[in-house]
């Protein structure tokens, strides 16, 4: 017995009989899908490309740079208060010390007095704020031998010169025995001290003053920096160099080793205690010992006064911080950041910004594109930009610095162009017809009225033509409706193609009618486009085999064309244009018959 093998039609042998024909199909699905994608939301796109480059624009040539700046000052103030610094006292050269001193600079003697009387109290670490390169008799001899033996003092330098081309060289005993520090302090485009140096110097590395103090504090509970590491590393602690567009920054001064500043307060934030009162031995006892005691001059004529983003906080007027008051600060940040694990300012590398500025400005566009009332959208936005601002605080808290600046202004540009994109769209929309894409009845009506007033005005002809697909039912009742939808497609493009002026109006007038509406046109120059679109139509040759006078579909079209004036209004003149279209019906079919309106003698 012979067997018999029927193939399944089902069979994968079947289905795969042909995969490159399988690749095909699937590729034109997708490019349908992608193509349909694209109609849907260019508007969409195009609102975030544009915003993007926008932002991009603005940011690259440091229109934002300010305003980026000031939202990390105020992101600095808005930060719970920090408990003050116990590890680190100050001894401040007040206004009034210096009255009752009688002398405007601080003399070598006074310095030396105010020395013994902290060395006495067997402090961890004396940071001399004051340059002492050259002698401020008296006392000159004095302050030499306190210098060499006071073996857990550092002194300072400047070591960037100034416009002048100075630099400030440290007390020559304090160089020679390597306890100096560069005092150097950066300040940004409006003046305010946002970073601090760590080495104004990377080559050679010269350590500066608040880094030099900290590290002789750290080496007494055995921390050192890792000699190992690629950038400074104290325990397990890394202080991560900024580089010149990190956070807000654009083309900074990056030179040297920086860090973002991350001050623990305004004033008040470190124990003062005024040089008079040391001098007097009017001080409590042990207030210095095993800390940190860094002196200064905080008199109102100090030339090291800064302002920070503190500044401004209190008030209008902005209130500048001591230099000493500074560098405690800096010192205060690497000691906290070590042993108390206080957060460092960081930022996100530049791709990272970009995408969380990108990003949200395409929450920002999605939301205005979508579906809803124009209040609703707003909602959104300013939603969205408050929760990107408490983002940006709360991981400010956390230590980063991200860009909310350009991400606010991204939302907000988003929002504005992605909703004027859309009611643009809404209203092209509201004016089209979906089948035909042609101008729909509404549009139609507009374009009569505004053309009507036009031609009353100037007094010119206007011209019309209303054209209906012959036996449409039929055609309808053979092939089906979504065919019938195609041919109607079909036959709406071919009318736009026969119709070449851009003035003229050609729109879907209902069911299976079409209008031409044609200023500045006679009733020849109407006739002779009816006649186009009549040919047109025909030549297309699409089969209609229900149709009793040709094998095709067929228009048959009524034209009118008038000079309006207060005889016939609009309505009245498309009914002249319509009874033209009955008698063409009448007369048999596929063809342009004019009707024109008679006045009244
Ligand atoms: P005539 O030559 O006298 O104009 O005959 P006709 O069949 O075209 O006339 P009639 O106005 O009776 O029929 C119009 C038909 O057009 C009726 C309706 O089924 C069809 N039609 C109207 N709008 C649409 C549409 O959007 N899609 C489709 N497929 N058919 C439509
Ligand atoms: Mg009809
Ligand atoms: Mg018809």
């Amino acid at each position: 017995m012979g067997i018999t093998r029927k193939e399944n039609p089902l069979s994968l042998r079947r289905i795969l009989k042909s995969p490159a024909d399988m690749a095909s199909k699937v590729l034109s699905h997708l490019k349908i899908l992608g193509q349909k994608w694209l109609f849907q939301y260019r508007g969409a796109l195009l609102s975030g490309i544009t915003t993007a480059g926008c932002i991009v624009a603005i940011r690259s040539i440091g229109l934002l740079q300010i305003l980026e700046l000031s939202a990390f000052d105020r992101f600095i103030q808005q930060r719970p208060t920090e408990p003050r610094d116990d590890r680190i006292v100050l001894v401040g050269f007040t206004e009034s010390d210096l009255q009752k001193l009688n002398t405007s600079q601080i003399s070598d003697h006074a310095v030396a007095t105010v020395l013994e009387q902290i060395r006495a109290q067997k402090p961890r670490v004396i940071g001399l704020d004051l340059y002492r390169n050259l002698a401020t008799e008296p006392g000159h001899d004095r302050i030499r031998h306190l210098f060499k033996t006071t073996p857990n003092l550092i002194g300072i330098e400047k070591v960037i010169e100034d416009a002048q081309g100075d630099a400030v060289p440290g007390n020559s005993v304090l160089s020679e025995a390597g306890r100096i520090g560069a005092s150097d302090i950066i300040a940004d485009i409006d003046g305010r001290v946002r970073r601090a140096f760590l080495f104004p110097s990377a080559d050679p590395p010269i350590e500066s003053f608040s880094l030099r103090i900290a590290i002789e504090y750290l080496a007494a509970q055995g921390i050192s920096p890792n000699p190992n590491a690629s950038v400074l590393q104290l325990d397990n602690v890394k202080f991560s160099p900024i580089t010149s567009n990190a956070g807000g920054y654009l083309n900074a001064d990056a030179g040297g080793y920086q860090i973002l500043l991350n001050p623990r307060g305004g004033k008040g934030k470190f124990r003062m205690i005024s040089a008079w009162d040391v001098m007097q031995g009017n001080i409590p006892p042990a207030v210095f010992r095993d800390r940190i005691v860094l002196i200064g001059d905080v008199s109102a004529g100090a030339s090291d006064l800064f302002f920070t983003s503190y500044s401004s906080a209190s008030g209008s007027s902005p209130q500048p911080m001591s230099g000493v008051e500074l560098h405690a600060n800096i010192t205060s940040q690497i000691i906290s950041a070590v042993l108390d694990r206080r957060v460092l300012i960081q930022t996100l590398p530049e791709w990272a910004e970009w995408g969380f500025i990108l990003g949200l400005t395409s929450i920002s566009t999605w939301f205005s594109i979508r579906r809803g009332s124009f209040f609703h959208k707003m909602g959104w936005t300013i939603c969205l930009i408050l929760g990107s601002v408490a983002i940006s605080y709360g991981l400010f808290w956390m230590g980063w610095w991200v860009p909310i600046v350009p991400a606010g202004v991204g939302i907000a540009l988003a929002a504005m162009l992605g909703m004027t994109i859309e009611a643009q769209r809404l209203n092209v929309l509201s004016m089209q017809d979906s089948l035909t894409q042609l101008a729909n009845r509404r549009s139609f009506d507009e374009a009569l009225a505004r053309e009507w007033e036009r031609a009353w005005r100037s007094q010119t002809p206007i011209g019309v033509i209303l054209c209906d697909v012959d036996y449409f039912k039929r055609y309808n009742d053979t092939y089906g409706h979504a065919a019938g939808d195609d041919c109607l497609r079909k036959v709406g493009a071919a009318i736009r193609r026969s119709v070449k002026r851009s003035i003229d109006v050609t729109a879907r007038y209902g069911g299976e009618e079409f209008i031409v509406l044609l200023p500045h046109t006679s009733v020849k120059g109407a006739l002779i486009v009816a006649e186009r679109i009549r040919s047109e139509v025909e030549a297309m040759q699409l089969q209609h085999s229900g149709s009793q006078i040709s094998r095709f579909v067929t228009l048959s079209l009524g034209v009118s064309s008038v000079v309006p004036s207060s005889s016939i209004t609009p309505t009245d003149w498309i009914e002249i244009a319509d009874m033209g279209l009955y008698e063409a019906k009448q007369a048999g079919r596929n063809c342009v018959v004019v009707k024109e309106f008679l006045f009244d003698v």
